[in-house]
């Protein structure tokens, strides 16, 4: 196959029209080409009204040799690549231990699969429930205000990304085409074909359960053990002869242990008890950047208007989206600080995604129709470690989390200390009043919002950045600063405030066998590059456990 990039067709063209593309640009004829598939659809939508469509596409051609010749040095005309999978090795007939991944979010499902496809039958463990279950319990926050503190929006089956948008582009390198893989995965558990070749796939929330659920099943059937409702509360480590630590297993909450050699710890940006576990075990963390803000929400007509003007509303564009960033002056005090946009939800819904009682967080959600009203998204300023020391002054790699938990709790205070949020309207933000009321934009945060200033809510820089952001939004985004927008706080699990960091080897730097992995040690952000890192931990487990390269 030949792999045919940048092909610009425009919004609304036919079959044939690509197909004539596809000959014009290779100078064929019909006879010549076999056939062709979509490898990757985008859309260039800077000059609006003529929004164009480009083309990445697999041809079958049987002058394909004599082509690759004649196009010898055009970037476009190339190989088509092989992305499919391969397993790194295979698992012995006997295991002394079979290892165990902490967390079935999107990291621990992956690293579970692959070990479960190469034969290592992986014990799975999650604090949360089942996802049918989980999702009840999610909804007990949104409609009663009723949290369960092991089972909500951050713990259970499929981990943070469940109950999300379904983003699942990614910036990350990935040379061996991972990625691929989880999509192809996604795919045969449910997933639409057109993630495969879409440039910015999703999911939605709806789906994204039925796939957990399958993918659960074949975990199952090759031998894995998936345990919902075990929170591991602690570690085994021995340390030998030479001074090196190893693990040896974990224990549950409910006192059991149980022994592996190798364990990934794949807990997401929100197990903050279990970072202060690791952290009393010696294992080493540091503190890491992340960032903290606030949701906003326009009607998504304005969205689509500004990003596609007359274009607006066609069908293979779907709901707008849009990605923002400003690198502020400073001149509010200190340095200038990043404020960018971030999970970006078209259509969707501002959720309530605390894990602690007595916190508000907000994050996004929509289904796979992005047909909800608003549009939403965090805003966000970039904060690192220095900025952490008001809230913990110690020194302590924890320090991220005591900043966390200040902001949720105060947003809690300020929801009126019954998870509602506190929300404001753009326009009295900008001018420094509290909103009384609201214009029309309705907010979608569930249980409710608490009109009022939201001033107190972030430390002063952050809000002095996130005024500076928004009139230079409205100028990419015609609009974006409206007055009646709605701005819900507080927004400050964007990432993990810790690393767990680890070696070459993919080990934590200080204890062998511990494969930290994922969000919540400071390796992935996002379903699919957490994903990614499953897989990436995965063969490092397996490569420990066999101690050789098999590729099947
Ligand atoms: P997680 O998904 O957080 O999974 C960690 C798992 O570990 C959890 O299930 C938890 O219960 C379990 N766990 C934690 N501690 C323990 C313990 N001690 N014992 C046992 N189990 C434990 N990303 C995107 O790319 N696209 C999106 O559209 C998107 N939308 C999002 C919307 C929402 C509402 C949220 C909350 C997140 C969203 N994200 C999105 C982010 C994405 O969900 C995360 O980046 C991703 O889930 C991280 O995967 P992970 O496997 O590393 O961790």
């Amino acid at each position: 196959m030949l792999r045919l990039t940048d092909l610009k067709l425009p919004l609304d063209h036919g079959e044939a029209a690509l197909t004539a593309a596809i000959l014009g640009r290779l100078d064929i004829d019909a006879a010549a080409l076999t056939g062709y598939t979509v490898a990757r659809r985008g859309y260039d939508a800077r000059k609006r009204g003529a929004i164009t469509l480009i083309y990445a596409l697999d041809i079958d051609t049987p002058r394909e040799a004599e082509l690759l010749r004649r196009f010898a040095g055009d970037p476009h005309v190339q190989p088509t690549p092989d992305t499919s999978y391969h397993f790194v090795t295979k698992a012995p007939p006997r295991l002394e231990h079979r290892p165990l991944v902490v967390g079935f979010g999107p990291c621990g499902l992956f690293a579970g699969l692959i070990l479960a496809q190469m034969g290592f039958r992986p014990i799975i463990l999650d604090r949360g429930k089942e996802v049918r279950e989980r999702t009840r319990d999610t909804w007990d926050l949104w409609r009663k205000r009723q949290l369960h503190p092991e089972s909500n929006v951050q713990f259970g089956e499929g981990g943070a990304g469940t109950f999300s948008d379904g983003k699942l582009h990614s910036q990350i390198r990935d040379p061996q085409h991972h990625g691929r893989k989880v999509l192809t995965e996604f795919v045969k558990a449910g997933a639409p074909e057109e993630i495969l070749y879409v440039s910015k796939p999703h999911i939605g929330t709806f789906r994204l359960v039925t796939m957990v659920e399958n993918m659960r099943a074949t975990i199952e059937s090759l031998g894995g053990e998936i345990r919902f409702s075990q929170r591991v509360d602690d570690l085994l480590i021995d340390t030998d002869a030479a001074g090196e630590r190893h693990v040896r297993g974990v224990t549950l909450a409910s006192g059991e242990q149980l022994r592996a050699d190798q364990v990934v710890m794949a807990l997401g940006h929100s197990a903050r008890d279990t970072f202060e576990m690791l952290h009393a075990r010696d294992v080493y963390l540091e503190a890491k950047p992340f960032s903290i803000g606030f949701r906003i929400e326009h009607p998504q007509s304005v969205i689509d208007r500004a990003r596609f003007g007359p274009q607006a509303g066609h069908p293979i564009l779907g709901a707008a989206d849009y990605k923002l960033v400003h690198h502020g002056k400073g001149n509010q005090g200190g340095r200038g600080r990043s404020v960018y946009s971030f999970c970006m939800c078209p259509g969707g819904t501002v959720v309530a995604a605390t894990s602690e009682p007595g916190r508000v967080v907000t994050n996004g959600m929509s289904q796979y129709s992005r047909n909800e009203r608003n549009a939403n998204a965090a805003v966000v300023v970039g904060i690192e470690p220095a900025d952490f020391a008001p809230f913990d002054a110690s020194g302590s790699p924890l320090a991220g989390i005591a900043l966390q938990r200040a902001l949720e709790s105060r947003a809690y205070v300020l929801g009126g200390e019954n998870y509602s949020a506190p929300a404001q309207r753009v326009g009295d933000f900008l001018a420094g009043r509290a909103s009384r009321e609201f214009g029309d934009v309705q907010p979608s945060y569930q249980p409710g919002v608490t009109l009022g200033s939201l001033d107190s809510a972030l430390p002063d820089y952050a809000i002095a950045a996130i005024r500076e952001a928004l009139p230079t939004f409205e100028r990419q985004i015609r609009g974006y600063a409206m007055h009646d927008a709605i701005l819900t706080g507080v927004e400050t699990r964007t990432s993990s405030p810790v690393r767990i960091t680890r070696d070459d080897s993919l080990q934590s730097l200080n204890t062998r066998g511990l494969y930290p992995a994922g969000e919540g040690a400071g390796y992935a952000g996002g379903i699919l590059s957490a994903a990614v890192d499953g897989i990436k931990v995965a063969e490092a487990v397996a490569l420990s456990i066999t101690g050789s390269l098999v590729p099947t």
